[in-house]
């Protein structure tokens, strides 16, 4: 990266501190327009470091809620990942990303999960897909806000890699964004959570939990053999206690599965007390999965039991659907 390359030819501090100005915050389109620095560093700089270590094969828009998918190949060895900005009414430009090639969590209902796993994205690749769309977004004056970790792959399982590009946002000299604009969501490997929290992290934090029993959980996410759900909460009273945060528990809703009056009340009276804000997210039909979305009725009865209950929840709009960008669908093909 930029600081081998500022160490190797002895350049002053400066150097640094212009590139990372030009670079991340004004988000410039090649090396040619870091007219902070003189001509011929310049062109040593093009030699020595790639731009962009991602190029963008296909981007797809969805005009019916403002999602734009993009498929990046990656440099080093060609294979495809999706990156998906989300733009809301309030203003808010959020940006999904990816931090694995597939993932090798392989729960029953995610797209990405069917892919299998093939490979980590480094720190680099991870930043490169949002100052892709920094660049598009500076153009229309406006900038990235808030960045989630819910793209393809399992956070936890890449750990050093997102806590690098975690780094790069929230660096003053870099993207300079709080962490309270970041989320890191998790399918609950609870041993890295852990290491998550002793760096001392303060982002937010979304938890996919998706069944409200071990025994559930268990026949739709893997993940749930290795580290059950005390083990997981354990490490969820910890992270309360130390960023006093609520924590989003994503639930997908799927029909007959995990949506009957007996999982709402079951989930209510396992997150009560706690500071959580439950996401329920009707399923998106993947290629070659049984499931089914649960009925429009059922989605809004099982919301009510939580409000009833006094558990903060909403019902989340599926976005991009149209596109395949919706959540789950990220599989690695664009269109
Ligand atoms: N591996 C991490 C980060 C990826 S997040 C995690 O699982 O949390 C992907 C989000 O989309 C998760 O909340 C996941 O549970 C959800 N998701 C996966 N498949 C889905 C589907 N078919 N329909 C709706 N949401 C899905
Ligand atoms: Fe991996 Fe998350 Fe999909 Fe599970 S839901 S297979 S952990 S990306």
């Amino acid at each position: 990266m930029i600081e081998s390359f500022i160490e190797k030819h002895n350049l002053p501090k400066y150097r640094l501190n212009q590139f990372n100005e030009q670079f991340y915050k004004q988000a410039i389109h090649s090396f040619d327009e870091l007219t902070t620095w003189p001509k011929d560093l310049r062109e040593q700089l093009k030699k020595e470091l790639e731009f962009n270590s991602l190029i963008p094969e296909k981007q797809v828009h969805s005009q019916k809620d403002n999602t734009t998918k993009v498929l990046f190949k990656r440099k080093t060895n060609g294979q495809y990942i999706e990156t998906v900005l989300m733009r809301y009414k309030d203003g808010r430009n959020s940006i999904c990303v990816s931090c694995m090639v597939g993932c090798p969590v392989g729960c029953s209902f995610c797209a990405t999960g069917k892919l299998g796993f093939h490979g980590n994205l480094s720190a680099r690749e991870i930043v490169d897909q949002v100052m892709y769309f920094k660049r598009q977004l500076v153009k229309e004056n406006q900038t990235v806000t808030n960045i989630v970790f819910m793209g393809m792959g399992e956070p936890m399982l890449n750990l050093k890699e997102v806590l690098g590009a975690i780094d790069t946002f929230t660096s003053p000299e870099k993207l300079a964004m709080s962490s309270r604009r970041i989320t890191v969501s998790t399918s609950g490997y609870a041993p890295q959570l852990k290491t998550l929290l002793k760096t001392g992290f303060k982002g937010k934090l979304a938890i996919s939990l998706h069944a409200p029993n071990q025994e559930l959980r268990e026949t739709m996410m893997p993940v749930a053999k290795a580290f059950d759900l005390e083990q997981l909460f354990t490490v969820l009273k910890d992270y309360e206690k130390q960023n006093n945060k609520i924590i989003t528990y994503e639930y997908i809703l799927i029909d007959h599965i995990n949506d009957q009056e007996k999982h709402a009340k079951q989930l209510a009276k396992l997150l009560k007390n706690r500071l959580a804000h439950v996401n329920l997210i009707p399923y998106n039909p993947i290629f070659g999965v049984d499931y089914k979305r649960s009925s429009k009725n059922n989605i809004h009865k099982f919301s009510k039991i939580l409000t009833d209950a006094g558990i903060s929840n909403t019902i989340r709009v599926t976005m991009g659907d149209d596109v395949n960008a919706a959540c789950g669908q990220l599989a690695g093909q664009a269109g």
